[in-house]
């Protein structure tokens, strides 16, 4: 089973330090709430573990399958299984849902064995088929051009699809509730956990916001502040937070470290 195992991670956005030593492990199965106020390095986190280049890690390593992921470009994490969400998906006018879906399947496999040929056809067919009728998904859909024209709600149906499809070990989320109205949400929360319980998911769910963790139900809340996870506990933690707020977090560890 795999697990995704922060250590001691530090991060400097441009010389200025943002993550001062992040430690975190998320193992499959398990869904992992990471919440605090703004400006704490949420982000950040998150972008690191993605790969973008304006983040520049000064200590610190992120084991995934043996290997440290912090050596690896982004392409090559994700196609270890590690499923990062954006949050402003791309459209390619001219390529079908069906046809990114299998190009993406395809180099996923190679990876994972590099005498893959690649799924025929008929059989990946009949894979997307049982995928979407799991997750209620309009057969139509597959044959539309990568999220053109696509609302708010049918491009969080594709990234779904694309967990199922690519079947992840774990994902990584980040506030992926802003902007999304609340059919939108239960989209992404129904089909996350689902692929949960059919997959084997990891999640680690980044948000600001406790409404989220309504729909995905986190078995680890961590709190982060200034750049470090300064409390962790179960569900509970998060209904404590949306009641009272942050500021109590920030005088324990105050006292704690006086
Ligand atoms: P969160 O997601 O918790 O709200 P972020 O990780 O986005 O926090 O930001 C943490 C800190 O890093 C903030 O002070 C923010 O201003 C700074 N920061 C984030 N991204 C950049 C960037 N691209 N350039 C400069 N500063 C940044
Ligand atoms: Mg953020």
């Amino acid at each position: 089973m795999s697990e995704l195992t922060i250590k001691n991670l530090h991060v400097n956005i441009d010389e200025k330090p943002i993550l001062n030593g992040v430690n975190l492990v998320v193992p499959q199965g398990e869904v992992h709430a990471i919440m605090g106020p703004n400006g704490t390095g949420k982000s950040t986190l998150a972008n690191t573990l993605l790969g973008y280049p304006s983040y520049t890690v000064t200590q610190g390593e992120v084991f995934f399958k043996g290997a440290n992921l912090l050596d690896l470009s982004t392409d090559e994490r994700s196609r270890m299984g590690l499923f990062l969400a954006f949050q402003y998906p791309v459209s390619i006018p001219g390529v079908t849902v069906a046809n990114f879906l299998r190009t993406a399947l395809n180099a996923r496999r190679k990876q994972e064995n590099p005498d893959e040929k690649g799924i025929p056809i008929p059989e990946f067919r009949k894979l997307l088929k049982s995928k979407m009728d799991e997750l209620k998904i309009d057969s139509s859909f597959a044959g539309r051009y990568l999220n053109e024209g696509f609302s708010g709600g049918e491009k969080k149906r594709v990234e779904v699809l694309q967990m199922a499809v690519l079947e992840p070990e774990i994902a990584i989320l980040d506030e992926i509730d802003s902007g999304l109205d609340i059919d939108a949400l239960r989209i992404v929360a129904d089909g996350v956990n689902l692929l949960r319980e059919k997959q084997n998911l990891g999640v680690l769910v980044i948000t600001h916001y406790q409404r989220l963790l309504n729909y995905i139900k986190p078995d680890v809340v961590h709190v982060m502040m200034d750049g470090k996870i300064v409390e962790s506990g179960g569900p509970e933690l998060a209904v404590h937070l949306e009641e009272h707020g942050y500021e109590w977090v920030r005088e324990k560890v105050e006292e704690e470290s006086f």
